[in-house]
């Protein structure tokens, strides 16, 4: 009787083993299959359209994008284009948020100031590369989902605020840089006297036509340069 007994609790420990074993083996093949789409998505969509800057490209290689859209995305979010995350809003191109953080030229010592948080991804791949970021969202469901997402994924240099970008973040001004991730109808002045001298904005400008405008701020005023047609959502005003 007890050998019966002794046989069966082997047959579950082995059986529990298999089972653990597979499962594993099957997490890491979905890691592999996550890097892999990684690696295309940058080969393919950023480094062949000249994104060049080594400290964007890992950073865009390192962030799990899968991990920022709707799950009904999720096999998506390597893909060359914007997706929807709720709330009538949507994730810009992998491309475009590699290109618009590579305008910035980010550094490893810089306070980055970005508006429409969005889910969080564009903050997520500065926040690799800069010591602060400050994000603003309008939408308070987001806000407050891209906060838990980006404290759960171990992003404490990200400082999510929701309240309107148009007024920026006096308390914590001057920055290094700001990107607006949605469009003003025209630049927003006020952020530019949240810059320091020397310091680049990048921000769509526009309605149903929309560019991507590059201003530096310099001691006189401000440099401007039109960078390409965009589409990017309304930058809304609150009231
Ligand atoms: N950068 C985001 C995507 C931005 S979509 C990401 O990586 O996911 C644009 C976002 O800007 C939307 O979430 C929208 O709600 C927000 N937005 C629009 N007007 C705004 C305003 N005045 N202030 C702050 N956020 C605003």
């Amino acid at each position: 009787m007890k050998w019966q007994v002794e046989i069966k609790f082997s047959i579950i420990v082995v059986c529990l083993f298999c089972f653990f074993m597979s499962a594993e083996k099957s997490f890491s093949n979905d890691r592999d299959n996550v890097s892999a789409k990684k690696k295309i998505m940058v080969e393919m969509q950023i480094k062949a359209r000249g994104v060049n800057a080594t400290n964007v490209l890992s950073a865009m290689e390192k962030v799990d994008r899968h991990l920022f859209v709707p799950q009904a995305f999720r096999e998506n979010a390597y893909l060359d284009s914007p997706l929807p995350i709720g709330y009538g809003q949507t994730i810009s191109q992998p491309y475009i948020v590699a290109y618009m953080t590579e305008q910035i030229k980010p550094q490893k010592n810089m306070r980055v100031l970005e508006i429409g948080t969005g889910c969080g991804y564009q903050a997520a791949v500065l926040a690799e590369i800069v010591k602060e970021v400050y994000t603003i969202e309008i939408l308070a469901p987001l806000a407050e989902a891209a906060k838990k997402r980006l404290k759960l994924l171990g992003y404490n240099n990200v400082t999510v605020e929701c309240a309107d970008g148009y007024k920026g973040l006096p308390e914590y001004a001057p920055f290094d840089a700001i990107i607006v991730t949605a469009a003003p109808p025209e630049i927003p002045e006020e952020l530019i006297e949240q810059l320091k001298i020397g310091g680049k904005m990048i921000v769509p400008v526009g309605t149903s036509f929309q560019q991507l405008y590059l201003i530096e701020r310099t001691e006189e005023g401000t440099k401007q340069q039109v960078l390409l047609p965009v589409r990017f959502v309304p930058m809304v005003k609150s009231e």
